[in-house]
């Protein structure tokens, strides 16, 4: 055996008393300094593959097959799943083009606002596409969002929630998607620049501004200001899809303002289409927002504008049966893992869109229209020898007392 002087890294070569440590294994020995450059090879290795399966991961679909895919889950929106389609696909593509060059074309983000009132399925359709893209997916509620160092949620937190739905891996969280809910909420309180201080508007709006339009950082994990102790992590927001989505209330007085005073200036056509005036959101254009009281620089970076349509009866009927993970094949489903079979007619579905247009209560409340017809159901049929539940309107009509529905307008 070597005498002990004599040792050195089978790597290197250098001997035992020019290194810190010198490891010894079966028949090889390894120095300190070779075991820092093996791991940084490691790593570096790791990191590679991690960028290659992402990219795997993110085979671009084209935007015909995006809409068909939210075809499964969303009913009507044409327009804003078409939109949404090409601004998804824009911006994989951004993200899988190669940025060694420096006279590249940079495409920019395309960040998405949706304009539509609640319920009609801006979630959902920014879920169901980080659902096809397996990208990680959180939701924000822009209303707990205040300025850093005002009680509340900062900016910073948005971040925090999809590293925890991407598992912590920094890596998968920056192609992300964050649906941020209730933009409109942020809105500058009247068209007036020099309010003193505003807590949840401007102030947000430009801690907001920084993350879309692509900043490096530093997130608290865990969120929230409660564990002060712990590590931040730099996260990179170049390339998190982000969408917003807002009700914003009373914004069609302010498109028909604008139409309206179109109409009447100069070079207005008489020949033009006419006005929907039941559905003025489908005009809306930047602009609105910015009169609304959202800052032009979040406009900007949020180039891409859609709306969504307010749920007229056909759309919740089709909302009820049609999506691949309806509220009624869901229920199917849970019968049936009782053996049995659940049927529902005609004019129970009518019955309950028509209690869901009453009440207003809208998609949302579809779900627990039909909880309230359906529990006692649930509850009785796995002990019986029932091997079909057939549900009519008038059994509805049984179940769903006037105070259950006004229970249920009070909660939606
Ligand atoms: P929003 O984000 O606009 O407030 P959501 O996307 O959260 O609304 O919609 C609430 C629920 O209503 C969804 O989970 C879904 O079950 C149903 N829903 C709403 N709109 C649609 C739609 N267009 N197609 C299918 N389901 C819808």
């Amino acid at each position: 055996m070597a005498k002990e002087e004599n040792l050195e890294c089978s790597f290197c070569g250098r001997k035992k008393s020019e290194t810190d440590l010198l490891i010894a294994g079966m028949d090889a020995h390894i120095c300190d300094k070779c075991i820092e450059q093996a791991h940084g090879i490691v790593e570096e290795e790791i990191a590679e593959a991690k960028s290659g399966n992402l990219s795997k991961e993110l085979i671009l679909k084209k935007p015909l097959e995006i809409k068909t895919f939210l075809d499964q889950y969303v009913i009507g929106q044409e327009e804003t799943k078409k939109a949404m389609s090409v601004a998804v696909y824009n911006h994989y593509k951004r993200l899988l083009q190669p940025m060694n060059d420096e006279n590249e074309v940079e495409i920019e983000k395309s960040n998405i606002v949706l304009v539509g009132e609640t319920g009609t399925g801006k979630t959902l359709i920014a879920r169901s596409i980080a659902k096809m893209l397996n990208v990680p997916f959180s939701i924000v509620d822009a209303t707990v969002l205040t300025q850093a160092g005002y009680v509340g949620e900062d900016v910073e937190s948005i971040l925090s929630r999809l590293l925890q739905a991407a598992d912590y891996d920094v890596a998968k969280a920056e192609r992300g998607i964050v649906f941020i809910d209730e933009i409109d909420k942020i809105a500058r309180k009247g068209d007036n620049p020099s309010i003193t201080r505003d807590v949840s508007g401007e102030g947000v709006q430009q801690a907001l501004l920084k993350l879309l339009e692509g900043a490096i950082v530093n997130v608290a994990p865990k969120g929230g200001r409660k564990h002060p102790e712990q590590k931040f992590i730099e996260v990179n927001t170049k390339d998190i899809l982000f969408v917003a989505g807002g009700a914003f209330s009373g914004i069609d007085r302010i498109i028909s303002k604008r139409l309206n005073m179109q109409a009447v200036g100069y070079g207005a056509s008489l020949s033009e289409d006419k006005i929907d005036e039941d559905n003025l959101l489908q005009y809306i254009i930047p602009s609105d927002l910015k009169s609304f009281g959202l800052i032009p620089e979040i406009i900007g970076r949020l180039p891409v504008l859609s709306y969504m349509n307010p749920l007229d009866a056909e759309t919740l009927r089709a909302i009820l049966t049609e999506p691949k993970n309806s509220i009624i094949k869901q229920y199917a489903k849970l019968f049936s893992m009782d053996d049995v079979e659940f049927v529902i007619n005609d004019g129970a579905l009518q019955y309950i869109v028509d209690k869901a247009v009453e009440y207003k209560l809208g998609a949302r409340g579809l779900r627990s229209l039909c909880e309230a017809i359906l529990t006692d159901a649930m509850f009785e049929l796995p002990s019986s020898d029932e091997k079909e539940f057939v549900v009519t309107k008038e059994y509805a009509e049984g179940k769903l007392t006037k105070t259950t529905l006004k229970k249920l307008r009070a909660a939606s």
